[in-house]
């Protein structure tokens, strides 16, 4: 029932992370204050496909 998930940096757009998921549990997109190499700060990553 994982899902797998790719972060997103918000800023870049830069896809930084994976992730899984469970849907049942988190049915909501995801967003984690994550460290973007890109932009060399923290920065909200959201859930993309
Ligand atoms: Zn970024």
């Amino acid at each position: 029932m994982r899902d797998r998930v790719t972060l997103a940096c918000t800023e870049c757009k830069q896809r930084n992370y994976d992730s899984a998921k469970n849907k049942k549990n988190t049915p909501d997109k995801i967003e984690l204050k994550k460290y973007c190499s890109t932009c060399q700060k923290h920065t909200i990553h959201k859930e993309t496909k």
